[in-house]
């Protein structure tokens, strides 16, 4: 490999120029690599700009900035429902901006988890983000359910870091009778695997349950088609690869073959209530029949500001082009870390993220199998933000908005720097 080879890549990147529209942390006068788009996203130039606007609505308007202004509040989500809904592959009426993730996770049970008699086992990946499994915890104990007995896991097998696809599927199949829901995370947040969502769905109605993602990790990362795969339901947060700031609010995707199915159960607020009818404050819940129909409250304007700022930017790279460029900058990753692992007597870094992963997404997850986190603060202290696992992990994710090929080389070199000497 060329040690230009980063600068044709970069000079042919047709987004090279977005990484401008972002704010690139400065740490005593260092411009950081930042590899951690994953956890929590760069701020768009454009989000104090999109803040000062409801701020300024607010103050020429008071209450009536909700119905006046250049957007009337009431109607700002609609500006984030249509590009959230080319992101996960869905209908802008499948999609409702509310809350934030676990958050909607429990709303969600509410609505999909509908345990009858034999037929109430949800199946989860084992190692679940810690908020998810807390929620199945809770939430079912709230309905005077067992979780022990209630949630199945599937685990890699032993030795292994990543799960089987067949070892879904088979786990499937044995509980096909008493599966009420699927309920399972689209990337995960530790290995970086991604899964096959789509088979997953598949199987999953084959059996008889309804199948629902957590898609923190893949939201604005790989490719989702969540309406043409007709997953039931999902929710994400879009402070990860969406870039909305930390906190900001999240989202979900309902199918619209539930939008108006009145068995379904449903925690409600008034901001669910159709909007025809809403200030005439009667009795008796009657929703918004759209995802919308979810809500609760009144959502909050300031952090529709910023989700705005982010989307506007994902909506002119194109999510096409973004795709491709996530493909290259996740080969060259992959490339570079080989490169210096073969270059060791002793290759200290094992992938636990797959390599030939179908639809690989940003983040690559390394064990260091020795001096692993002394390594990792030698890379922070060098300006190159990861993050650092126990017991040995370190993870991150380059994102194609704003970074390059020239940081992931320049992150290579000082890795085999680290490792060589003591
Ligand atoms: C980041 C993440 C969360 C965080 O949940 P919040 O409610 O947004 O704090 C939950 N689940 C998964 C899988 C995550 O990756």
């Amino acid at each position: 490999m060329q040690s230009t080879d980063y600068e044709l890549l970069d000079a042919a990147d047709p987004l090279k120029d977005f990484r401008e529209q972002f704010i690139i942390p400065v740490i005593n006068g260092k411009e950081q690599v930042y590899f951690l788009g994953n956890s929590l996203g760069l701020q768009p130039r454009t989000a104090s700009w999109e803040i000062s606007n409801v701020l300024d609505q607010w103050a020429m308007y008071g209450v009536e900035g909700f119905f006046t202004g250049d957007k009337p509040w009431l109607e700002f989500h609609e500006q984030l429902k249509r590009p959230l809904a080319s992101i996960v592959g869905a209908f802008p009426d499948e999609i409702s901006v509310m809350n934030q993730l676990t958050v909607n996770l429990h709303l969600m049970m509410v609505t999909f988890y509908r345990p009858n008699g034999k037929r109430k086992k949800i199946i989860c990946e084992a190692k679940a983000f810690p908020s998810d499994q807390y929620m199945f915890e809770t939430h079912l104990k709230s309905l005077g359910l067992d979780p022990e007995e209630v949630v199945i896991e599937v685990h890699p097998r032993r030795g292994e870091q990543t799960i089987r696809d067949e070892d879904i599927f088979q786990t499937i199949d044995q509980h096909r009778d008493e599966i009420a829901l699927i309920l399972w995370g689209g990337l995960n947040y530790y290995t970086g695997q991604a899964f096959d969502l789509k088979a997953v769905t598949k199987a999953g109605h084959d059996a008889g349950a309804m199948v629902g993602f957590d898609l923190a990790h893949a939201a604005g990362n790989i490719p989702l088609q969540l309406h043409d795969w007709n997953v039931d339901f999902a929710c994400w947060c879009n402070y990860k690869y969406l870039n909305a700031g930390p906190g900001a609010v999240g989202a979900v995707f309902i199918n619209e073959q539930h939008h108006r199915d009145e068995s379904l159960h449903r925690f409600a607020g008034w901001w669910g209530y159709d909007l025809a009818t809403r200030f005439q404050m009667e009795k008796g819940f009657k929703p918004i029949q759209s995802a919308e129909g979810w809500q609760l409250s009144t959502p909050s304007m300031l952090l529709y500001a910023t989700l705005k700022a982010s989307l506007d930017i994902f909506a002119n790279a194109g999510i096409k082009q973004l795709h491709e460029k996530r493909r290259k900058l996740n080969a060259y990753l992959h490339q570079t870390l080989q490169h210096v692992n073969a270059s060791l007597d002793e290759p200290i870094i094992e992938f636990i993220t797959p390599i030939n992963q179908s639809e690989p997404g940003c983040q690559v997850s390394l064990f260091m199998k020795s001096r692993g986190r002394e390594i990792y603060d030698g890379l922070m202290q060098a300006g190159f933000i990861v993050d650092w696992r126990e017991p040995s992990v370190i993870r991150l994710a380059p994102v194609p908005l704003y970074n390059t090929f020239a940081e992931i080389a320049k992150f290579g070199e000082h890795l085999q720097t680290l490792i060589t000497t003591h």
